[in-house]
């Protein structure tokens, strides 16, 4: 069965955050890793409205190499992303993802947007969905749509991923992982996610030329799998959302993931329940692995960008907004 398919509610399981990780388990796991993996390093990069530390997981051999960004969770109600993240991270270190770190350097900022992930905002979440033991939030803790913050860098959040990231370190590609709403559909078929490279005029043309290569590889491993299901997500051209904006400032080819369904919401329709989080981290980590390894072996440079001529942008079912981004 599809991803997509099913209905949200009873058929998904409860919506609730308790079987997501905190950002305090989040830590400790990516303590824990730190200390077993040779070749991992964990910085803290800044923090956030409320204090919490912002981490950089790197694993730089060479900084010669090609070097890829993750980046998770800059609304804090996306959090499959961030738990895929967690897993790829462990199998680096396992072997599990093979020799890939031989080629590629990477870079993963998990769960950016920890305040929200914690629902520790200074508003009110009375509409909030999701049971459990906390409720989780788009914006930051003073309100602020974290992706709306890449021209100005108001946010302290922002301003560590600027200033301790992206300025920091030569990077080549970024993915920048989300969830969407619960009811977007390609081909008559509900979606496990969308994807879209820059869409500024501003970008340089082989900047997106090398996002869509990286869509590329992203589509032929996961729309391929009997649960992916993936279509061309709806995105506007303003450089204050990282698609745009970091490609436009820093040159580097992005591409945005955008899964299906997050994790709490006020919205009915937005929410989706714990049956598709298993299919979901399995999406996220088919997409880190697969990247990781077209860039270390070089056959990214061969992708196919023929599929984004014929692939259809998603639409909503009746009743839906499928906004996110
Ligand atoms: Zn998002």
């Amino acid at each position: 069965m599809a991803v997509g398919e099913g209905p949200n509610y009873d058929g998904n399981g409860q919506i609730t955050t308790s079987k997501l990780a905190t950002y305090d388990q989040m830590v400790s796991f990516l303590k824990d890793q730190d200390a077993r993996q040779p070749a991992m390093e964990l910085e803290v990069i800044g923090q956030t409205v409320k204090g919490r530390d912002i981490h950089l997981v790197k694993y730089i051999s060479d900084p010669a190499k090609p070097t890829i960004l993750y980046l998770t969770q800059q609304h804090g109600n996306e959090q499959l992303t961030t738990e895929g993240a967690l897993e790829f991270v462990k199998h680096l270190g396992t072997g599990k993802s093979g020799d890939v770190l031989d080629g590629v350097n990477i870079l993963i900022v998990p769960m950016l947007n920890a305040d929200g992930a914690m629902g520790d905002v200074n508003f009110p979440l009375d509409d909030y969905l999701a049971k459990g033991d906390r409720n989780m939030t788009r914006y930051n803790a003073e309100e602020v749509d974290l992706n709306r913050d890449h021209v100005d860098k108001v946010q302290p959040e922002t301003q560590a991923l600027h200033n301790n990231v992206m300025r920091k370190y030569r990077i080549d590609y970024m993915i920048d992982l989300h969830h969407q709403g619960t009811r977007s559909q390609r081909d008559g078929e509900l979606v496990s996610g969308s994807i879209l490279y820059p869409t500024t005029p501003n970008a340089d043309p082989d900047v997106v030329e090398k996002s869509k290569q990286l869509g590329a590889v992203v589509f032929h491993n996961v729309d391929s799998t009997g649960w992916g299901h993936l279509g061309k997500y709806v995105g506007g051209s303003a450089e204050t959302i990282s698609r745009n904006g970091i490609a436009v400032e820093y040159g580097i080819a992005t591409l945005l993931f955008e899964m299906r369904g997050m994790s709490d919401h006020y919205l009915d329709g937005y929410a989706l329940g714990l049956r598709s989080n298993g299919y979901l981290i399995k999406q996220t980590v088919t997409t880190l692995t697969a990247t990781a390894a077209a860039i270390a072996d070089g056959s990214i440079a061969d992708a196919d960008t023929s599929f984004w001529d014929s692939l259809a942008t998603q639409t909503s079912r009746p009743g839906e907004e499928a906004e996110d981004e």
